[in-house]
């Protein structure tokens, strides 16, 4: 048989005993028959789980399938994407080192580097897309890239086999959070990145009902975090979201074929909808290795459109936080700016505050449409 598809590797049953899928083995510890196997075990000779914090087999079960589905040695865990990415990061950097990082990168992590990680004396850069593709010497002392490709609200796309290049030159590890585009449309350890992060509560999960995150890379990079940021920061990720987890993923290449298609008509009739600016929704091949579009998109309106209203006007898509699950969502970026100046990256990045990001969900494609063209038209002043 050739290599199989994501599809069908993600569809491959667990069949341990004859059951499809893995058990949850809700506990935290395990014991052993004798001395001698406890010593095996404490000293790394057998391998196998010792406590939950650092490893279980339904959780040991999700990081396997996920570590196939980016290309990657291993996965680990954790509690959340914020914890995927402190933990990632704390592994790899000290102070004093310098991370450049792209702009308009998701808030949170925006957070973190201004402050947790600048206080402890890492110094971090921010800049644009174009910054990291075209000037060769932008990573040049620098440890740790850290990237989203495309980046958050404004979606811009990157050259990573490019950018992966400038880094590999220079010494730099590249990390980046792959949560849009998903195993299903981007794989950037096939394209030179070295670290991939997910916030497993967007699409992996894909049904709203877990946080959670992975990061997958070489065995190396992986037994540094398991060996440091997992156990002593101890985010881990809990058996029973490691079990919705799997079973996200069984269905997650079929669930994102469908977010592209009503993506794909969502594009292509904001073009021809008054009041549209912009529309932010990279689509495949607009950069190397990326092979589909995500059902995550942002649109700018011009002044004619009234945000409040448009919101209050929808029915079908709800006003919230998150994305990547079955339902539509909308998230003006209005109301973030609302909430102060005062670290908000939308601020510093200069997003304007008639922006709305839209996650498209599982519903028909031409009522989605029908609700939002209908309260965009309502909503004209
Ligand atoms: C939501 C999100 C995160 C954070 O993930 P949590 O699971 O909420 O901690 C990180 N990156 C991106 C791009 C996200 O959208």
């Amino acid at each position: 048989m050739t290599d199989p598809t994501l599809d069908t590797l993600l569809a491959a049953a667990w069949a341990e005993d004859g059951s499809v899928t893995p058990p949850i083995v809700q506990t935290s510890l395990f014991t052993f028959p004798n001395y001698a196997a406890f010593e095996d075990r404490m000293t790394g000779r057998s391998g196998g789980p010792i406590y939950t914090r650092v490893t279980n087999p339904t959780v040991a079960a999700f990081e396997a399938l996920m570590a196939q589905a980016e290309g990657g040695d291993a996965a680990v865990g954790f509690a959340s994407g914020m914890a995927a990415i402190s933990g990632t990061v704390l592994a790899f950097v000290r102070p004093g080192d310098r991370i450049a990082c792209v702009e308009h990168v998701y808030p949170d992590a925006y957070r973190f580097c201004e402050r947790m990680l600048r206080p402890f004396g890492v110094e971090v850069s921010y800049h644009p897309v174009k910054a990291f593709e075209h000037d060769p010497e932008l990573l040049a002392g620098v440890r740790l890239a850290y990237l989203e490709s495309p980046n958050s609200v404004v979606f811009q796309p990157m050259n990573l086999p490019r950018v992966a290049d400038h880094a590999r030159r220079h010494g730099c590890l590249t990390v980046i959070d792959n949560s849009w585009a998903t195993s299903v449309f981007q794989n950037p350890l096939r394209l030179g990145i070295d670290v991939v992060l997910h916030s497993a509560s967007k699409y992996i999960g894909g049904h709203s009902d877990v946080v959670a995150g992975v990061v997958v890379s070489s065995q190396a990079h992986i037994d540094a975090i398991r060996g440091l940021t997992l156990p002593l920061l101890g985010a881990k990720l809990a058996p029973a979201e490691a079990f919705l987890l799997t079973r996200g993923l069984r269905t997650l290449p079929v669930r994102m074929r469908a977010h592209q298609a009503t993506a794909d008509l969502f594009v292509d009739r904001l073009a021809g909808l008054p009041g549209v600016v912009r529309v932010n929704a990279p689509g495949p091949n607009v950069v190397p290795g990326l092979t589909g579009r995500s059902g995550l998109l942002s649109v700018e309106f011009d002044g004619s459109v009234d945000i409040p209203r448009l919101c209050d006007g929808l029915s079908l898509f709800h006003l919230g936080v998150s994305w990547g699950g079955f339902e539509s969502l909308v998230m003006p970026v209005r109301a973030a700016l609302a909430s102060g100046p005062e670290h908000n990256a939308a601020h510093r990045f200069g997003v304007s505050a008639q922006v709305v990001r839209l996650s498209l969900g599982l519903e028909t494609a031409d009522d989605l449409w029908a609700d939002f063209a209908g309260a965009v038209t309502s909503a004209r002043v």
